[in-house]
């Protein structure tokens, strides 16, 4: 099936960066959150993401305006409905996740594709809520998404084999390494990074080092370009609880219990670096 026009529900950190990525590759781009404040935010980024593309000489003004104009930010759920695939970048909730797609399964047509930016939770769970498990799939971005080259495409029982094809040509058109994983909590990435995140959470709750200890010894000590206390606070800490609460009900284990600090952090609204303070401050 050929995808011209992509739909991203939610223009949070990562619905504005896949919106970007999907006009810099040529889909013209609708991009669909709740209030006009949250439309405006994710348009502003592309906006300057593009404008330092320019001064840096990356990307002429010319490239840099048909992007922009390939984008059009909306509140109506109908638009999204006009999309051949519509990308779910909500926020990691599976109840809110599947409100979301529900609502939009009974607007779109039958042959539209649709694709979740999940970090944890499961394919088979969010397609079971639309008519359209075999064009269900999951499409997991990295952030930020116009730097980070992987896409972990999760591919759940009922996805079918044309489904797979389609998405896996618009990775390629995107100039993205897709990578499969099975549909499991927490797919590859999250299974194996969240819980380390957690545990250095842990080690900062039980006065094991400071903050920029642990994040220094990860550095260099296992070569990571950042620390994961850093990186945590650049994911969002309510997604990282949530994945943690995805992970520990998906897999029945308390070895992937929250850290309570971190359980704390998001109540106090430290969000991380979107929210200006999380375990660093970004004002
Ligand atoms: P975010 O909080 O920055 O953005 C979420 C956006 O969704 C907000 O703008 C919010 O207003 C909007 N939203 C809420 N309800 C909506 C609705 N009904 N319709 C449309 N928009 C709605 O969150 P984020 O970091 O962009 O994460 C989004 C998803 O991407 C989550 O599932 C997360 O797990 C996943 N993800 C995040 C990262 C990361 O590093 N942050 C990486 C990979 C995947």
């Amino acid at each position: 099936m050929s995808v011209r026009i992509i739909a991203v529900l939610g223009a949070g950190q990562m619905g504005a960066g896949i919106a970007q990525v999907a006009a810099t590759s040529g889909y013209d781009v609708i991009l669909r959150d709740i209030e006009d404040r949250f439309v405006q935010g994710g348009l502003s980024k592309i906006e300057g993401r593009l404008a330092r593309a320019v001064e840096k000489g990356s990307m002429d003004r010319s490239a840099a305006d048909m992007v922009r104009n390939r984008i059009q930010g909306t509140l109506d759920m109908a638009a999204a409905a006009k999309a051949d695939l519509v990308i779910e970048a909500v926020p990691e909730d599976p109840e809110l996740k599947k409100s979301v797609l529900r609502e939009l399964d009974g607007l779109a047509p039958a042959s539209a594709i649709f694709a979740s930016n999940t970090s944890s939770i499961g394919i088979g769970e969010l397609a079971s809520v639309t008519r359209r498990a075999d064009r269900f799939l999951g499409m997991h971005f990295f952030n930020p998404v116009p730097v980070m080259r992987l896409v972990e495409v999760v591919r759940g029982k009922e996805t079918s084999e044309e489904t797979l094809q389609t998405v896996l040509g618009v990775c390629a058109r995107m100039g993205k390494t897709a990578v499969e994983a099975r549909d499991s909590p927490g797919f590859v990435s999250n299974r194996v990074l969240m819980p380390m995140i957690n545990e250095a959470i842990l080690a900062l709750q039980e006065g094991v080092a400071t903050k920029e200890a642990i994040d220094t010894v990860m550095k260099l000590g296992a070569n990571h370009p950042l620390g994961p206390l850093e990186l945590a606070d650049f994911i969002g800490l309510d997604t990282c609880l949530n994945i943690m609460e995805v992970l520990r009900k998906g897999l029945g284990s308390e070895k992937y219990a929250p850290a309570p600090l971190l359980r704390r952090m998001v109540d106090e609204g430290k969000l991380g670096k979107k929210a200006g303070h999380g375990f660093y401050d970004y004002a």
